[in-house]
């Protein structure tokens, strides 16, 4: 299926809606997940337009995974724990809901993911993000 331009992360990408960014550089970007399945939950997107990881260009996959790399450090730091869940999902069939790829970053366990809130789910306090923020920031 063709890239969806207007998806919200591309958007995003092109600045016209806001996001609580964590990290960016070239190929990647990292920001606050609105609707967080636990404290701390943000997420990795390459800058290229690439619908699941099938469809992601040669070059990125090392981006993204450096970057995947580094906020989850800063994730692993800011919340004293050794446990990170990354995840990702590529089409509807598998749940993704937004046609952009990204990397779902969460300090938590997958005991407690899967006992927990649904991803997508409820919006959280965006000042509150903003504060999570920080921390991850700091910590980085
Ligand atoms: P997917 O279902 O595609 O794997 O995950 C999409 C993620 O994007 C969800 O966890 C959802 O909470 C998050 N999300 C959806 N819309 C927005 C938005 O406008 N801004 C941000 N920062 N995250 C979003």
């Amino acid at each position: 299926m063709a890239y969806d331009n207007n998806n919200i992360f591309a958007k995003i990408l092109r600045g016209e809606i806001p996001a609580i960014k964590l990290y960016e550089d070239e190929q990647t970007l990292s920001f606050m997940d609105i609707m967080p399945q636990v404290e701390g939950h943000c997420l990795v997107i390459p800058k290229v337009a690439a619908e699941t990881i099938f469809d992601l260009p040669a070059g990125y996959g090392d981006a993204c995974v450096a970057t995947v790399q580094k906020v989850g450090t800063a994730l692993k730091k800011a919340f004293s724990t050794d446990g990170i869940v990354i995840y990702q999902l590529n089409g509807t069939d598998a749940g993704q809901t937004v046609p952009h790829l990204h990397f779902h970053l969460l300090p938590t366990s997958l005991g407690t993911l899967m006992g927990g809130r649904r991803h997508a789910s409820e919006m959280a306090d965006a000042d509150q993000l903003k504060i999570v923020a920080q921390k991850i920031i700091a910590a980085m």
